[in-house]
């Protein structure tokens, strides 16, 4: 029997974590076999975010039509708005044998975990201290005060999941983690 080498490659992190800014580092380098899982979500789309490159964005009521059709690999409702994987694809991308990059929170990493065992890997990009991600949220001005204060009230619950992480990076330095996000799964790689 063929042995399957597919990765699923899970970021988790606090809102504010780096996430989104590491994977897509690692996927401009243009790596044949690396992809990026792109998300279903009901939040508002952000100034400079494409749908369908970033996430898909659906209605209310769209999305809750792809949960009832099980089209959903796993899903959660984040600060107030629904995402989630569609399973389509990761199945797709699995049997290619790719490496998978998925940006989600910490209860759909441990859900892909308990569905794919082996085959995910899951690594929490944790910020250097808790003032670096508020910072952070300030710059990226992409939320109002009130969004903010509802992302930073969720993180002491996603630290709490720490452990759970197959492996944790601190992202200090941006291309220091970038680095380490590369190693760790070229190490996983080599051993598959
Ligand atoms: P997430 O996807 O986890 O919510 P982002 O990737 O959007 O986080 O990063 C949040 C903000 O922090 C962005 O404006 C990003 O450019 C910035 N950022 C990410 N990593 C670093 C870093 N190591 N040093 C400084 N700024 C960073
Ligand atoms: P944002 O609105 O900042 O893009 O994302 C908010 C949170 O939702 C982040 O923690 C992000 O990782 C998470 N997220 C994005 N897509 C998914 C998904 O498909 N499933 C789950 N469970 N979380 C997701």
């Amino acid at each position: 029997m063929k042995k399957e080498r597919g990765l699923l490659v899970v970021l988790s992190s606090p809102s504010g974590g780096g996430k989104t800014t590491v994977i897509k580092k690692i996927l401009e380098e243009g790596h044949p076999d690396y992809v990026y899982s792109i998300s279903m979500t009901t939040r508002p789309i952000r100034p400079g975010e494409v749908d369908g490159k970033d996430y898909l964005f659906v209605t209310d009521e769209e999305f809750k039509k792809h949960i009832q059709a099980g089209d959903l690999t796993e899903y959660e409702k984040v600060h107030g708005w629904y995402y989630g994987t569609p399973k389509i694809k990761i199945n797709e991308w699995l049997a290619q044998n790719k490496v998978v990059f998925l940006d989600i929170d910490v209860h759909g990493a441990l859900r892909i975990k308990r569905q794919f065992g082996e085959r995910a890997f899951l690594i929490f990009l944790k910020p250097p201290d808790e003032q670096a991600l508020v910072d952070r949220l300030l710059n990226r001005s992409t939320e109002t005060k009130e969004q903010i204060r509802k992302r930073l009230a969720r993180v002491p619950e996603e630290m709490k999941m720490i452990d759970k992480f197959d492996a944790v990076i601190i992202n200090d330095k941006l291309d220091d983690a970038v680095q380490q996000v590369k190693k760790l799964v070229q190490n996983k790689m080599s051993k598959n």
